[in-house]
């Protein structure tokens, strides 16, 4: 890979190359619709790009958590259904239905306030969600019936249009994933009851799109997987046919030579064993690398791997290189796709304790985003 830019401390290049390829892999996996989900700044990587490439791989509608999300799309100019499923109490959904947003409802209050947005001509596309067990939002078992039978009411009076039903599963193992499978299905039963028999069925995100071909139900969300890390512990990214599309990189910032025992960044928790030479690179906590990964966390520079010596700081931490001939301006790769050779964002993840979802989710403003198709 090529050098930073001059002056550039750091980078996030993101390869929407790879998005568009692993939303064309998984597409072919599932055969199957896919919703892209592209919530949180697609988790980190952009969300307009993100959304942009995963539309060019086949993706035929897009998720994000918040209305104020989908309206951003929209505004960037994005034409694709999206859907928007987390709402402030009371919340408006004037503007959401002026762009034609289609909003996850979880509530009888939910329906009404989706219905009051419904203009003359035009009726708000709803997908309602049903709680299977995850314990988050979703319609709870109780309330079904009363809420089916509003929404087929809604429907037939032109204020709300049923696109889908759907849920969000709990990855705890596949006899709970089964379980909550069957909720759905007797979900849908009761609905289809009650005059909602909308197109669309919507219940796995990326773990249960791969293991669970039964959830599939011929629509799909998936988040982590079009971004090309694996939600599976035991499974890398390569192992499921993605690639990763961030690659974060800094350019070492100075080198200097210190004699054993230096201690190194804040607090000593790391001191010199030897004579060894130091690189010090520019991206810190305020960049979203975990602090918690402090004396762990790998990096390649010049072909070989390395962990940050003592504490990541808030702009910075340090590596130990020993005689390896590092200079100013080297690139670091904090993570990438390992197939190339960079360290995985699952080993950020394992020293830090956290889940790879995080570790590029939390990438800071700070950090430069460089498009790249690969
Ligand atoms: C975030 C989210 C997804 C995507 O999950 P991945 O595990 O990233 O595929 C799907 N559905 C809902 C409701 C979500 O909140």
């Amino acid at each position: 890979m090529s050098k930073l830019g001059p002056g550039a401390l750091r980078e996030a290049r993101i390869d929407v190359g790879a998005i568009e390829d692993n939303v064309r892999h998984l597409r072919r996996l599932t055969d199957a619709e896919v919703i892209a989900v592209v919530k949180a700044d697609g988790y980190g990587h952009g969300a307009v790009r993100s959304a942009l490439a995963a539309l060019a791989g086949g993706a035929t509608r897009l998720g994000v958590a918040e209305v104020a999300e989908a309206i951003a799309l929209r505004r960037a100019g994005i034409d694709a259904p999206i859907v928007a499923w987390l709402h402030a109490p009371g919340a408006s959904f004037a503007e959401a239905a002026a762009q034609r947003i289609e909003l996850g409802i979880s509530s009888f209050d939910q329906l009404l306030q989706a219905a009051a947005a419904a203009t003359a001509d035009r009726p708000v596309p709803v997908h309602l969600k049903l709680e299977t067990g995850l314990s988050r939002n979703g319609i709870p078992p109780d309330d079904q019936r009363v809420v089916f039978a509003e929404a087929a009411r809604l429907e037939r009076i032109g204020k709300i249009r049923v696109v889908a039903l759907f849920s969000h599963l709990s990855n705890a193992s596949a006899d709970d994933d089964l379980a909550a499978l069957r909720r759905f299905e007797e979900g849908v039963a009761a609905a289809g009851s009650l005059g909602v028999t909308p197109p669309l069925r919507h219940l796995a995100a990326t773990h249960a799109a791969i293991a669970l071909p039964q959830t599939r139900l011929g629509c799909v969300r998936i988040g982590i997987g079009i971004y090309g890390l694996s939600p599976f512990e035991d499974r890398s990214s390569a192992d499921l046919g993605l690639r990763p599309a961030m690659t974060l990189r800094g350019a070492v910032a100075a080198v200097r030579r210190v004699p054993a025992g230096q201690g190194v960044s804040y607090g000593y928790d790391y001191r010199a064993e030897r004579d060894t030479t130091l690189a010090l690179v520019p991206l810190g906590y305020a960049d979203g690398v975990p602090r918690q990964a402090s004396g762990s966390g790998p990096v390649v520079i010049g072909g070989r791997r390395f962990a940050v010596a003592g504490r990541i700081a808030m702009d910075q931490f340090v590596v130990d290189v020993g005689e390896h001939p590092v200079a100013v301006g080297d690139e670091v790769v904090l993570f990438g796709d390992p197939t190339l050779g960079a360290p995985a964002a699952d080993d950020w993840a394992t020293a830090a304790g956290t889940i790879n979802y995080e570790i590029v989710t939390r990438i800071g403003p700070r950090v430069p985003r460089r498009q790249v198709s690969g």
